[in-house]
């Protein structure tokens, strides 16, 4: 062992030291309320075992000594119903002290701090349905045990420590004698609580077992009592390496949870194996629920990578960003394992695993949506925000998937539509597919951009993510149509029919009207880059929209908002030269001047208010609305 281990071992005692502020309100959930199957545990417990012995394994091929004598991986459950306790132990890698108090002290988990602050929000998700979908690992163990021991040799050191705590707040971690650990891994004990003894009970423990850790990749044995020989309730074959033929929907399901420690149904698994230039083994699965960590800034996936049945790593980046919801492994049979996992990224034999990967996922997602649409709908539902992150990274992809993209349009009401289904209503004379970017879908439904756009009858694409702005830009296309978004340039409308009752225009008020945008712009002055009459209008009298060349409006905002804009350009000012307000306005000629001044000031800002951003002056703007007020009451 390490000198400074050694003399920690002699001269501490054991101090008590407090959790990090998430593991205490994790614990605090999980004693007080939550998980209505308190039996997860179990699950957990055997998952870090497993785990264990997998990285024990990985690290035994760079250093065989680990192993000893000892070579092959197990966890034994220890039941003893007369002292109240169930103890799983593993002879995996284990622990040093320093490893321990980090592990077992903190939560590096990604996705942690997202989950946390929605059960403290209490956001309309039921508390338990959160709850379930969220692994929380170790820590649950305190939903059965008033006092946990965790008793650990770290492979090939002799110091072993002993982590004990309650779960109200503080741990302690010890030296032990080495009589009193495991030869190698780690030995949890769990001190049941009364209503939780059963767990100290054969029958139910494998039962319990069978049901939910059946397919871990490492033998599970049980030990009835004190003194009872190991008997062996699962034998650690991996499920993936069986025929398809004899795996059955639960076994896939149970299998899915224990390697995503996520609680739901997959909604869709894609096993097979490819056989040929390289022989690999794929099992994955697409999520019915969105992990928690979907929206993490490193956008990380977790697909695990097996060589011949060991785990190497799951940071190889199998599958790219915006798959990474897919759950699952990949076995290669032809990886070298004797070398390190930057080497194995490095490999082509990698490369070309990574690629059969993507098109597997791809496929079988045109797959559902050809073939089982409504179960395509809720992938999309799930994942759309996501896998619309491909369309622009994935260049090479593109066209693919912006086939697979499904969007809520001016025309599709509850429905998904695709860019099929767009291209095939297009209006005559029109050549675009036109969309409108934001972030609200109630305040994109609602825009005054769209209303020439309905008074034709033309579709239009409503997109609330943030990547949308990124994908739809001009210059990218679908069969053929340049996106084009509705905030953006010349509407183009005139030649298109509207299908509407259209307003007549105000026999004589042309001139007056172009004579008050005159106005208008004059008073905005350097506000807006032009101020001019719109075809985009019908019901409103104004809108903000982009000059030709620039970014979409909303594109803009993003930019700026992460300050990747030196300076906003100007918008536009468009005006309803139909509007009631306007025709009126413009009558007035030259008489009441302060009163025009007000207006237009007014127009500009209700155009940005209905575009989601501030009036250009909270102060000016309440002293003309006062004033306004204040005239209508005389
Ligand atoms: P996770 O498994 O997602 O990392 P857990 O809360 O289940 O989170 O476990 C926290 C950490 O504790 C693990 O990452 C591991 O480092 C350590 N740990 C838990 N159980 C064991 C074990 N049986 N052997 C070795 N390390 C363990
Ligand atoms: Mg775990």
């Amino acid at each position: 062992m390490p000198a400074a281990d050694q003399k920690e071992a002699d001269s501490r005692p054991a101090e008590s030291q407090p959790f990090q502020a998430d593991v205490a309100k994790l614990l605090h959930l999980m004693v007080h309320s939550v998980y209505s199957d308190k039996s997860v545990f179990l699950r957990e417990l055997i998952a870090n075992a497993a785990d264990a012995c997998e990285r024990l394994r990985y690290e035994a091929i760079a250093e065989p000594r680990l192993l000893g004598d000892d070579v092959k991986p197990r966890i034994t459950l220890l039941l003893d119903a007369d002292n109240r306790s169930l103890t799983v132990e593993d002879n995996g890698i284990g622990m040093s002290r320093a490893e321990m108090a980090e592990a077992l002290g903190t939560i590096a988990r990604s996705g942690t701090k997202a989950f946390l602050e929605r059960i403290e929000a209490k956001q309309p998700d039921d508390e338990t349905a959160l709850i379930g979908r969220f692994g929380v690992g170790f820590y649950s163990a305190f939903m059965v045990a008033e006092r946990v021991e965790v008793i650990s040799r770290r492979a090939g050191t002799e110091q072993a420590w002993q982590w004990s705590s309650d779960g109200k707040g503080t741990f302690a971690i010890s030296a032990v004698a080495p009589a009193e650990a495991p030869g190698r891994g780690t030995r949890v004990v769990l001190h049941l609580m009364d209503d939780a003894k059963s767990y100290a009970e054969r029958l139910g423990v494998e039962r319990l077992v069978k049901a939910q850790s059946g397919h871990v990749p490492v033998p599970i044995s049980i030990v009835e009592k004190a003194g009872s020989a190991p008997a062996e309730i699962s034998d650690g074959a991996a499920l993936w390496a069986k025929p398809k033929a004899e795996i059955g929907a639960a076994d896939y399901t149970d299998f899915y949870r224990s390697i995503a420690g996520q609680f739901d149904e997959p909604i869709a698994t894609i096993h097979y194996r490819a056989e040929g230039r390289q022989d690999y083994t794929t099992l994955l699965f697409i999520p019915g629920a969105r992990p928690f960590d979907l929206f993490d800034p490193d956008r990380k996936g977790r697909i695990k990578l097996y060589v011949k049945r060991v785990f190497i790593t799951d940071e190889a980046d199998i599958l790219p960003r915006y798959l990474r919801f897919v759950r699952g492994l990949v076995d290669s049979a032809d990886l070298a394992l004797n070398v390190s996992r930057e080497k194995i990224q490095e490999s082509p034999l990698l490369a070309a695993i990574k690629k059969g990967a993507i098109n597997r996922v791809l496929s079988e997602l045109e797959r559902l949506a050809d073939k089982e649409p409504e179960t395509y709908a809720k992938i999309w539902e799930t994942f759309g925000a996501v896998l619309k992150e491909g369309i622009y990274e994935d260049f090479e992809r593109r066209d693919q998937m912006l086939a697979l993209a499904r969007f809520k349009t001016t025309a599709s009401g509850d429905a998904w539509r695709s860019l099929k289904d767009y291209v095939g209503a297009l209006k005559t004379n029109q050549t675009a597919i036109y969309y409108l970017a934001g972030d609200d879908m109630a305040r994109l439904k609602s825009s005054p951009h769209l209303e020439g756009f309905r008074a034709r009858g033309i579709e239009v694409l409503l997109l609330p993510d943030p990547v949308d702005s990124f994908w739809a830009m001009p210059g990218t296309g679908f069969d053929g149509k340049p996106f084009k978004s509705v905030t953006q340039g010349a509407a183009d409308l005139a030649l298109i029919p509207r299908t509407d009752a259209a307003a007549p225009p105000a026999a004589g008020a042309e001139a007056a009207v172009a004579d008050f945008l005159g106005f208008v712009k004059a008073t905005l002055g350097d506000a807006v880059a032009d101020v001019r009459a719109s075809d985009r209008l019908t019901d409103s009298a104004v809108c903000l929209v982009a000059s030709e060349g620039g970014p979409d409006r909303a594109l803009e905002r993003i930019l700026a908002g992460a300050g990747r804009l030196a300076s906003a350009s100007k918008p536009i000012l468009e005006v309803n030269p139909r509007h009631d307000i306007v025709v009126a306005l413009a009558k007035l000629g030259d008489a009441d001047r302060a009163f025009k001044e007000d207006a237009a000031h007014l127009l500009f800002d209700e155009a940005r208010v209905l575009d989601g951003e501030r009036p250009a002056d909270a102060k000016l703007f309440s002293d003309r609305l006062g004033r306004l007020l204040g005239r209508g009451l005389r």
